[in-house]
């Protein structure tokens, strides 16, 4: 090893998704503004502008996922929900859940805790932030950005009797195909990467984002790869930084994984 530059070796998946239409997020905001993608700055080119934004949602989606499928299965993991009872102190809970971290406190900690955390302990898992960009937009694209077809969908909300509008809003939308990268912050068991595998595989029969009733937020998934990443940095001459990954598939892990939840 190259004893001037600093590494980090860690686990990571790579996952393709493609969607014809998906609007993640809180939907419209009170007043009527957008707020399903987060607008994080923009790219300037000749005086246009690339309007750069952050797709949300992307984690609960997984989460959910993770729920219903092991609830399929038979196994019980954390609900995510926060309210888990009445002020009655009546369970909210659906069957076959227990609230947020309570495995944890059981000494019984269930995969999906220890995988995706709560207040109590850390997740294992890091979701790589998810930024794109218009196609339409002809600059340069900076490396970590990815470019896909935005547009808005304009909607009117009327009143039922009079059919007079009460509100218009635009409901901004996304489609195309991105890459979602999961890092792996600590080692992964066997079962853990089977369980998180197969919530990925299960994820597209949920809808991702909002309006997925109104065929909004199909998906598929293209493609899932295990890599072995080393991460390097260093310098050069000019002092610039210089970042390096050399990556490995690691498929013989992931079919093991995959063997492994359910036991
Ligand atoms: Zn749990």
């Amino acid at each position: 090893m190259d004893k001037n530059v600093i590494n980090r070796k860690f686990k990571r998946l790579v996952i393709t998704i493609e969607t014809p239409q998906a609007k993640t997020g809180n939907g419209p905001a009170v007043g009527g503004k957008v707020n399903n993608l987060m607008l994080i700055g923009a790219e300037e080119n000749n005086g246009k502008e690339g309007k750069k934004y952050l797709i949300k949602g992307l984690r609960g989606w997984i989460n959910h996922a993770m729920m219903t499928l092991a609830k399929q299965e038979g196994i019980e993991v954390c609900h995510t929900s926060e309210k888990t009872e009445t002020q009655k102190g009546e369970s909210l809970l659906p069957e076959g859940f227990h609230s947020l971290g309570k495995c944890l406190e059981h000494k019984n900690e269930c995969v999906k805790h220890k995988l995706m955390g709560s207040f109590a302990k850390a997740s294992k898992l890091r979701f790589e932030p998810v930024i794109i960009i218009s196609k339409a937009y002809k600059g340069k694209i900076p490396e970590e950005v990815q470019s896909v077809h935005i547009a808005t969908d304009n909607r009117n909300a009327l009143m039922q009797q009079s059919k007079t509008a009460i509100q218009d809003f635009g409901e901004r939308y996304f489609a195309g195909e991105f890459e979602l990268k999961i890092e792996f912050l600590k080692e992964v068991t066997k079962e853990e990467l089977g369980f998180l595998l197969k919530a990925i595989l299960y994820a597209p029969e949920i809808g991702l984002g909002s309006a997925s009733n109104n065929g909004a937020g199909k998906t598929k998934m293209l493609k899932v790869i295990l890599q072995e990443v080393v991460r390097s940095r260093g310098f050069d001459r000019q002092g610039k930084v210089i970042e390096e990954e050399k990556t490995r598939n690691l498929w013989k892990e992931m079919e093991e994984g995959l063997a492994a939840w359910p036991a």
